[in-house]
């Protein structure tokens, strides 16, 4: 009787053993804060995310250390943007050795804006009203992962080129987040992810997911309401480094150009390029510079001072604020940046 009841025990306890095993298994990491912010409303208590660049950092000047390349090589899956937007992880998933993780790109099926033309040649020679409407589908790119594949090099060629092959082929932006429909991409792209892996727990992902997609669609229409209150002609805006491209799409604005050349934000402009930025804002009517706090915006206060527009320098970009800042999670970071944009614009 004793052995049987110990038997029993073992077994129970080797159930019990397998259960949780399988999630501390399943090691999730995911570059960004905000994807791993999103991926942990899909997870909630089921699984830990953790982010690869470290809060208040600027992704596109992130140089992974050791250590980071060994979190990589522990970790199951790992979440990324996708569409170029993750510079280093070429060169950090070759030293890692590509099959010990497993990478999600948590954008496909996302349609991919290309960055607009900046400030340049392209303004100076086309008349301000050809500007002022969307040229619709020839922003579109294509569906990533679907016809469409983002080279990391991309990205950097955007900035150093910024010419002919560039502007035929269009570089893609990667910032995909800052229209929350992007993020309901990203919620079932995650959800799916987590469910393949755990297959136990796919209708709880599914379900974490369903409910943070209602959030997401709350949030919508949140901004809407706010951007409904900005006056048409006040929708022309100058961002430091060229971030809300997709929020721009999605909510009636036109970035007619940015401080800093290129998709990133490790470039400089040079004085005659801020002198013909100064001279578009005022040719375009555009009412406001926006620009990161991850990255420097004194040229931004510099250019918009000589044009007598309002500038905000802080904004979130690519990552979250600390806890006790004003975007800790996505949501929040959503609701700050349009409502500083709004105020900025309305006031
Ligand atoms: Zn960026």
């Amino acid at each position: 009787m004793r052995l049987r009841i110990s038997v029993f025990l073992v077994v129970a306890l080797m159930l019990l053993v397998g259960t949780t095993q399988a999630q501390d298994d399943l090691r999730v990491l995911a570059t960004t804060s905000i994807v791993a912010d999103v991926a942990q409303n899909i997870a909630g208590d089921l699984l830990t995310v953790d982010t690869l660049v470290p809060l208040g950092a600027d992704t596109h000047a992130f140089e992974p250390s050791t250590a980071d390349a060994a979190r990589v090589a522990e970790a199951t899956l790992l979440l990324t943007v996708g569409a170029g937007y993750e510079g280093f992880l070429g060169d950090l998933l070759e030293n890692v050795g590509a099959d010990t993780v497993q990478v999600i790109v948590v954008s496909n099926g996302v349609e991919i804006l290309a960055f607009s033309d900046g400030h340049d040649d392209e303004h100076a020679d086309s008349s301000a009203e050809a500007e002022d409407e969307h040229e619709g589908d020839d922003h579109h790119l294509g569906v990533l992962g679907g016809d469409l594949e983002c080279a990391a090099d991309e990205h950097e060629a955007a900035d150093e080129a910024h010419a002919e092959e560039d502007h035929e082929h269009g570089a893609c932006d990667a910032h995909v987040w800052t229209d929350p429909a992007n993020v309901v991409i990203w919620a079932n792209n995650i959800a799916d992810a987590f469910s393949a892996a755990d297959p136990a727990n796919a209708s709880l992902y599914r379900a974490n997911a369903d409910a943070y997609i209602a959030q997401l669609e709350a949030l919508q229409e949140e901004i809407d309401a706010l951007m409904a209150g900005v006056p048409e002609a006040a929708r022309i805006i100058v961002t430091n480094h060229e971030f809300l491209g997709y929020f721009a799409y999605a909510y009636g604005f036109e970035v007619v150009g940015t401080v800093l050349p290129g998709a990133t934000t490790d470039a400089e402009p040079n004085p005659q390029e801020l002198a013909a930025l100064i001279t578009l804002i005022q040719a375009e009517g555009a009412r406001g510079i926006f620009a990161e706090v991850s990255a420097n915006s004194q040229l931004a206060e510099v250019v918009a001072q000589e044009a007598g527009i309002a500038v905000v320098t802080t904004l979130y970009s690519e990552s979250l604020s600390p806890a006790d800042g004003p975007a800790p999670t996505y949501l929040d970071y959503m609701r700050y940046n349009a409502q500083a944009i709004a105020s900025a614009l309305t006031g």
